[in-house]
């Protein structure tokens, strides 16, 4: 279950609607590809890790089964995770990058 800080900017995540082509949007965790570069770790163990919560895109339910079924390919058509995340922190002011890496350390040590 997603901290209350996590749901507060879920919400706002989602009220931009998709980022890919504006319809109503769901939240959609992040992964693999450019992401993982950015992260520069290992594929992460646990699919559902609390610090990647911090790192969702709002995406529309189309977009969100795309990326789910290939991100490689989803990333070369739409644009990287990454670059619509450093949009969305651009947006709403939220470090996830930050928040992401803090709680990797947490999350990691205590594993
Ligand atoms: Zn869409």
């Amino acid at each position: 279950m997603a901290t209350a800080p996590v749901r507060r900017y879920w919400t706002r995540v989602a009220a931009l609607g998709c980022c890919v082509c504006g319809l109503p949007a769901q939240i959609a965790h992040c992964h693999n590809g450019s992401v993982r570069e950015r992260l520069q770790e290992p594929k992460a163990k646990g699919k559902k890790l609390a610090r990647m919560d911090w790192l969702v895109l709002p995406l529309c339910d189309s977009h969100h089964r795309s990326l789910d079924a290939d991100v490689r390919s989803w990333e070369q058509t739409h644009g990287t995770q990454t670059m619509h995340i450093d949009r969305l922190i651009v947006r709403l002011g939220m470090p996830v990058w930050d928040l992401a890496k803090v709680g990797c350390k947490t999350v990691g040590r205590a594993a």
